[in-house]
């Protein structure tokens, strides 16, 4: 059973379309289960029926025509339990429907499976036989678990078509939305540019060429090079294989000729499609071929095509990259994007950014809020080399993405956008008065940094220092650790541009999600593992140097702060102090004059909480990285869109906890600041005021959002809000409170909660 499983998976994987798909559902089903009819409907929103899309039985002609609704017939049953029906007598039962135009009457057992994704039924599989018997167990597990194996399918392709603009059925559609979660807030109407990681043959997208030969002498140049450099390979190995064995690279140059592969994608380029996507699709259907085969030695020529279509490929996008043109405003989509793809796209022309990977607390979507650009994140099936060179709305308050859209919609948003605009002209007049509230209470705001970007926008803003410079975005834009001196520039650059204000420079955080792409760590629990400070710890060499880059780059200014990640032991603090005292030392050794920084460390992991007295008789400050905290806390991955709907900082036991820090850190006489994404919330930084913190550091766009929330209410109020909000049972109840409390004080709606955490 798995074999035939594995088999018609595979074949429906290779089919061309949807239709294609669903019919080799439908033949092969019947074939294997040996019945007289099988059949898929799938529910077009549209109509709000499900339609007969396949059939092996029953008769061809109904194919697109006959429909049922929900609430009719068997195969409606099916989807209104979204569980089997499987029946021997289905004439006789009360819910049995007769469509004319399948012309079913012969057929008495009927067996029905939900095809279900993400919880919705998108379609209904069937199997029919004339005689009166009853599916067996095995046949119902063999059609249940297909059907399972199929959503996912079944799903992509719907969503292809939506981004053309059909429903399975083929009428026009408008307004096709995919579900993610916020990344950043904003909304933006734009065109999509989809980039994907280097030499990925399986996610280049179609696009058009104007200049068709210009085009194929491109592709020829690359192709030619991967020649050379092939030739120079067989050479190179000549003494360490056998003659039989050099022939690989034989094979592989003829495989490269004018008139294999390469003739191939020149027919591809010829009907308009640029060179790398008629490379893709000629290395895709050879690779499809050859996978299905069932000899050993074809099969694995498919790694052969791979490879050597890998290497034009990266010819083709290295000389490309340089000569990459975006349009004027583009919304940014891949997979998964990395701060090294945002880089590469000039910062006047990215206007948003969509992210099929990560979740609203990735680091994408961190450096998007930093740079005040609209984000979507997670948007699970998103068919995304589609989207490339289509008008697409990204809705960063609730993490979707529209494509096609009507007209109303795109004025619904374009409402949104003016609303936003007027919003930002009103907080322009409040960037030079102090964050303070109605009553007269301060609560200093600064700024989380990472790239130079953040600092200009920032001071622009009235931040008051700097709480948390990324150190790791730098090392995350090269291909190799930048040295000492690349390092102090890069320092120098912050501590300048925010002299006298402090800066607080944390140490290199890379691990869990943020893999330095020269420094590959590969765990099976990276947030539980090789992590901040303990990647540090065991190289020590990296650490000193970045230190002492830090020190050295203070010189004169003197305001810096050092701060230490992921902290979640003594020993990590002492055996830190001593590095930063070592190098200190050094440098006054060699004549630089610089005072020893003050060091902090962050508190992100829960043991922490309970070692605030140790902490104090050790370093000078406290920060709070919520970010990471609520992760552990609440057992969520941040960067999971599969449970970022649980992932809060406004739950109950978050609130508490950071609560009692502010008040066992303050006990001990230290200063302690937030620097984790919650602080940019407008809401829960009113409640964090509330509970004592004394400084909010967060990401440049929120810093004149949070100012006015906080401007506009009474210290009392606030307090007041905090003391309800901490009875509260759950997060949503938390987040309405708080809603409840800005709408009272007049806070715009764009600024409350429930739109921006
Ligand atoms: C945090 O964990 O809250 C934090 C600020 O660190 P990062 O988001 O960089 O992990
Ligand atoms: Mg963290």
């Amino acid at each position: 059973m798995l074999e035939t499983l594995r088999s018609i998976i595979q074949e429906v994987n290779e089919a061309k379309d949807l239709t294609a798909s669903l019919e080799i559902i439908v033949r092969r089903v019947q074939k294997t289960m040996e019945v007289k009819v099988c059949s898929v409907y799938l529910l077009d929103h549209n109509l709000g029926r499900y339609v007969l899309m396949a059939t092996k039985g029953l008769d061809p002609q109904s194919v697109g025509k006959a429909s049922l609704a929900p609430e009719e017939g068997l195969v409606g049953l099916v989807a209104q339990r979204a569980e089997p029906v499987n029946l021997e007598h289905a004439s006789s039962h009360p819910r049995y429907f007769y469509i004319p135009e399948t012309r079913e009457e012969e057929f008495e057992s009927f067996l029905g499976v939900p095809v279900i994704h993400h919880r919705e039924v998108l379609g209904v599989l069937v199997v029919q036989q004339s005689e009166v018997r009853a599916f067996d167990a095995e046949e119902e597990a063999f059609l249940i678990t297909l059907s399972a194996q199929l959503a996912g399918i079944i799903a992509n392709e719907e969503a292809r078509g939506a981004i053309t603009g059909f429903s399975p059925t083929g009428i026009k559609t408008t307004d096709a939305v995919f579900e993610g979660v916020p990344g950043a807030p904003g909304v933006v109407i734009a065109e999509a540019v989809t980039v994907f990681p280097p030499a990925d043959l399986g996610v280049i997208p179609s696009r058009k060429v104007d200049d068709i030969q210009k085009e194929i002498d491109f592709f020829n140049e690359c192709l030619n090079q991967v020649r050379i450099d092939i030739s120079e390979l067989k050479m190179k190995i000549k003494g360490q294989l056998r003659p039989e064995e050099r022939e690989l690279f034989d094979a592989y140059l003829h495989m490269l000729s004018d008139n294999a592969l390469g003739a191939e994608v020149i027919a591809y380029i010829r009907e308009g499609n640029w060179a790398q996507g008629a490379l893709a699709r000629v290395a895709r259907d050879h690779v499809r071929n050859l996978e299905a085969m069932d000899d050993d030695y074809l099969r694995e020529r498919a790694t052969d095509i791979k490879d050597l279509c890998s290497r034009v490929l990266f010819y083709l996008q290295d000389k490309e990259q340089d000569n990459r043109k975006y349009p004027e405003r583009c919304v940014l989509v891949s997979e998964e994007l990395s701060a090294a793809m945002l880089a590469e796209v000039p910062k006047e022309n990215l206007a948003g950014i969509v992210s099929a990977k990560g979740s609203g607390h990735s680091h994408v979507a961190i450096l998007s809020r930093a740079m005040g650009i609209p984000a979507a994140m997670g948007i699970q099936d998103l068919p995304f080399s589609e989207l490339d060179g289509k008008e697409i709305i990204v809705d960063g308050y609730n993490g979707r993405v529209y494509s096609n859209p009507s007209d109303e919609l795109r004025d619904r948003f374009m409402e949104i956008v003016r609303e936003e605009e007027q919003l930002s002209e009103g907080l322009e007049s409040i960037k030079d008065l102090p964050c303070e509230t109605l009553d007269g209470h301060r609560v200093e705001l600064w700024v989380n940094t990472g790239l130079m970007t953040d600092v200009l926008r920032s001071r622009e803003r009235g931040a008051e220092g700097i709480g948390l410079f990324r150190t790791e975005v730098p090392f995350l834009l090269r291909d190799r650790f930048p040295t000492e001196r690349e390092q102090t520039e890069i320092y120098r650059q912050q501590l300048e541009a925010f002299y006298p204000k402090m800066v607080t420079m944390r140490t290199l955080d890379i691990g869990g999600d943020k893999p330095l792409p020269y420094f590959p760590i590969k765990e099976e629990n990276p947030f539980l593992g090789w992590r901040g400070i303990r990647v540090s710890m065991d190289h020590p060499e990296i650490f000193i140097a970045q230190v002492r880059a830090m020190m050295k780059a203070s010189s004169g200014l003197d305001n810096l702060q050092i701060l230490l990640p992921m902290i979640s032991n003594m020993n990590e603090v002492d055996y830190s102090l001593k590095l930063i005292k070592r190098a200190h030392q050094e440098l006054l050794e060699e004549g630089l004059n610089i005072q020893l920084p003050k060091v902090g460390v962050m508190i992100e992991i829960p043991a922490l909480m309970y070692q605030i007295k140790s902490l104090a008789s050790r370093i000078q400050f406290i920060s709070v990285g919520t970010n990471d905290l609520s992760q552990y806390l609440l057992a969520i991955d941040r960067n999971n869109p599969r449970v970022s709907g649980i992932y809060s900082t406004l739950h109950p036991s978050v609130l508490r906890a950071l609560k009692k820090l502010a008040d066992d850190i303050h006990a001990e006489n230290l200063r302690v600041s937030v620097c984790g994404e919650m602080a940019g919330n407008p809401g829960a930084a009113v409640l964090l005021m509330a509970m004592g913190y004394d400084v909010l550091s967060m990401n440049a766009t929120s810093l004149l959002k949070v100012k006015s929330v906080v401007r506009n209410v009474t210290y009392q109020q606030a307090r007041d809000l905090l003391e309800k909000v901490l009875t509260e049972e759950d997060t949503e109840a938390v987040k309405a409170l708080v809603d409840i409390e800005l709408y009272n004080a007049g806070v715009d709606r764009l600024l409350r909660t429930s739109r921006n955490s």
